[in-house]
This record gives structure tokens, sequence and C-alpha cells, in this order.
């Protein structure tokens, strides 16, 4: 069925204009003023409203078995909640263990995905390892429509690859024109500090942060960054958090090096005071690298506005604060990782970034849904709004107010990170490849309507 989105603000990363959008099939056909409805179409009042390409978190987890245990969301509840949160396209870690197949857990992944979302999804393939068998595999996954690993250099043992592996797969990607996401952290630092901070009787979850201060992940940075100008791969940083790793990872770019940088929501309007609350209750804010001291949330804006961060990201991993966060109860190295965000992140950057003027709507849209378009090669289908692209679409409302919360929110967890925070806007109306998922903020999408996107390498 067409559907026509009428007198609707269309923002994109560099265009700012009011106009009726027609979408028939899957795509948007055009553009303009005073289109009239085809027969039969339903017509959509935008009028007051901002219109928005649907976003894209370039960073979540769904399926993820994680130190002893799995995070909640499967792909139902999660797509449901990126919906609702105005996220059109999901771009998940496919995370092997060390012990497992490469090939074989790709198809385990997709397999969680396939059938169940509602909205559109692929995958960074992670690696883990890197031999003879897993190359060749690499190579095949490539060809199934994967243009992006990852690889940790920290959690040595769990997803960790030593350097040998990480020169290896850096040549691989160039050969292949893939580019490398990476979480950048010195694993040996970790593990040394962390050893003699629960020696030393310091085992709860504010200690997290000094096991990895700013200067651990600067190094992994750095690290990183070398490794990349000797194979001459592209590279792009996950959850980068501080100003220290930013510093290396802009002296890189300055001498040529191909490296673009993400942030997360959570840097951006949390610190790292929230992991000291009492009572066990940081353990809700325990992730990695850690939140950081608030003086960083300055620099990381400025880095969006100067286009010197690309991204903004999650890095959704969600566990319950009861059962799952309180394995760590007497040692903080014990806490599941994560602080769940995929459906806040628009309403955050919006409210947080947008209305006090630290971005404004183009940037929001720029790092968001377009930069994460066009590094993982989704652009122009996804990230803008243009005759031929897909219909994902977000009519926002900038006069809606609410407040996020447990009791309401969609994704499957016992807490929310942000209870209690004010929002100033929320997605009004999602729609996904030209169908309605979102109206008036409620979930009405279908699960299984979700595509997995292969996507083409281009970074040679
Ligand atoms: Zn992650």
């Amino acid at each position: 069925m067409a559907l026509l989105i009428k007198h609707g603000e269309i923002i994109t990363a560099n265009e700012r204009y009011v106009a009726d959008i027609l979408c028939e099939g899957e795509s948007i056909r055009r553009i303009g003023r005073n289109l009239s409805a085809p027969q039969g179409a339903e017509v959509i009042d935008a009028r007051g409203k901002y219109v928005f390409p649907g976003f894209i978190d370039p960073h979540v987890h769904i399926y993820l078995p994680f130190m002893g245990t799995y995070a909640k969301d499967d792909y139902c509840s999660a797509s449901r909640a990126a919906l609702v949160g105005g996220t059109t396209t999901l771009i998940e870690m496919c995370c092997p263990a060390r012990q497992d197949d490469a090939l074989a857990s790709f198809e385990l992944w997709q397999g969680k995905a396939a059938g169940k979302s509602a909205c559109d999804y692929t995958f960074h393939m992670g690696v883990t390892k890197f031999d003879a068998r897993t190359e060749k595999q690499l190579r095949q996954i490539v060809r199934r429509g994967i243009n992006s690993f990852k690889v940790f250099l920290a959690y040595k043992g769990a997803f960790g690859i030593d350097d040998t592996e990480l020169y290896r797969t850096l040549q691989l990607a160039r050969e292949l024109g893939v580019i490398v996401t990476a979480h950048c952290e010195n694993e040996t630092l970790v593990a040394e500090r962390s050893r003699e901070l629960i020696a030393a009787g310091k085992t709860g979850p504010r200690y997290h942060e000094p096991s990895r201060p700013v200067l651990v992940e600067a190094e992994g940075v750095h690290h990183l960054m070398t490794f990349t100008e000797l194979t001459g791969a592209a590279v792009y940083i996950v959850h980068l958090s501080c100003q220290e790793a930013l510093a290396q990872a802009l002296a890189a770019r300055a001498r040529g090096v191909r490296v673009s940088v993400e942030t997360l929501i959570q840097y951006l309007t949390l610190d790292k005071s929230y992991a000291e609350k009492p009572r066990f209750e940081g353990a809700k804010y325990v992730m990695s690298p850690p939140l950081r001291d608030k003086r960083n949330q300055a620099v990381l804006w400025q880095g969006l506005r100067d286009g010197l961060v690309q991204t903004v990201a999650t890095d959704h991993a969600p566990f319950d604060f009861r059962k799952q966060k309180e394995m760590g109860r007497n040692d903080f190295t014990r806490i599941p990782n994560g602080i769940p965000s995929l459906e806040e992140r628009i309403n955050l950057l919006y409210t947080y970034g947008v209305k006090p003027g630290k971005i404004n709507l183009h940037t929001l849209v720029n790092v968001a849904s377009t930069q994460v378009a066009k590094i993982f090669g989704l652009f122009p289908r996804k990230g803008t709004i243009q005759p031929g692209a897909d219909a994902d679409l977000v009519v926002y409302d900038p006069e809606y107010r609410g407040k996020i919360s447990v009791q309401t929110q969609q994704m499957n967890l016992d807490y929310s990170a942000f209870e209690g925070w004010k929002i100033a806007g929320r997605p009004d109306v999602v729609t996904v490849r030209g169908q309605v998922a979102v109206r008036e903020g409620k979930f009405v999408g279908r699960y299984g309507h979700g595509q997995f996107l292969a996507r083409r390498p281009g970074y040679y």
C-alpha cells in the first residue's frame, strides 16, 4: 500500500525543508509540495513534526553469550524497542567464542534474527581467532554480504585476539576491502589492575573504572593505529569514551590512517559517578570502556560537532540487575557489562544534545544515521531521504513530553539506566520499507518483516 506523509519538515544531514513524501512499495517514490495520494494510500499528517531518515544503530548485541550468561533481548524485543525509539536498522556484532567456528557462528546469529526482527539488520563479523580455516570462512562470509569485521583487543581468552592475529586480520580486511571495527583497551593492564584492586578488597562496581582508566583505552587505540598504519587497512573504533583515546585516533588520522570513531550515547549523558552509586546500584552502570569523568562529555559533543567523531551508537547489551548484574556482587570483574539504551538513543540525543544546542538537527541525523550508512555500505539505500531510498522514516514529535521508565520500556530488562529522565520529543510514526511499524509512539510492526541487509566491501 502507498503511504503519503504530508507537511512534515524533512531533516537530512545537510537539508531542511517542508514537503510531502510519497512511498510506494518499499521505497520513497517522490518528494514535493502538494502531492496527491494515490487510490487507497494511507495519509499521515506530519504538520509540526520533523521527518528524519530511519536511524541506524551501528553497534548492538542481541544474541550474546557473555560472562557465563546471556543478554536478555531477542530479536522481537530488541527490534520493537529499536523501532519505538526511531531506529530502523541494527548492526549486531556476531561474537563467536574463540573455540567456535566462524561460519557456523555467522549462521547461528543470522538464524536468531531471521523471521523475528521487525526492523532491518546486518552484522559485523567478529574475528575472535585467526587461522587458515577461519580465514577461508571469513572470505565466504564476506561473499555472503558482510563488509565489516569486529576485533577485541580486550577480553583475552574469550573474544580477544593476539597481535599476530590482529595483523593478519587487518591484512585480510585490506585485501577484501572490509572495514575492521575494534574494541580498544590494553587487556594486560586491565587484568593486572583488576587483580590488584580485588586483592586489596576493592570489589565494588566503583572500582571497575579504575581497573581500566583512560590511559588503558588510549594505549589500545594507539596500538590499533600502529597496526592499521602498517597494514593500510580501514578501521572503526567502537565505543570511544575519552579525550585521551580520541587524541590518539586524531593523531593517526592526521598521518593519513583511515580511522572512523564511534562514541556512545551513554558517554555523552552519563559519567562515572553513576557507577559509584551505593548498595551495588552502580552495577547498572558497568560497561567497558567504563563511564568516565564528566569532563570528557564536552570533548565528545565537540567531536560530534566538528566531525571528528563520526557516529553515536549504544553497544546495547541488556543484563538484568537481579540475578545477572548480581553475579558480580563480590567482584566487579564478574558484573556482566552493558548499559542498555537501544530504545533511548535518539530521544536522549535530541533532548540532551539538540535541545540545549550541543548539536544541531543535521548532526543528529548525520551521526545516528547518515554516517553509519556511509561507513558500513548501506548508503544511499539507508541513511537519507531521497527518491529511490528505502522508505525508512521517522516522524518525530518535538512537542511530546515524557519520562523514561522501566515500567514503559520495550527492552526486555528489569531496570532502566535512565529511570525518571525527561524526554522532550519522541518518534510518533516510524516506517520500515514503507510499512508503518510505530504509530502514536506504540509498536504496531510485524515480527519477521525485517530483512538481512547484504553489503558489499568497498575499502580498498
Ligand atoms: Zn559491543
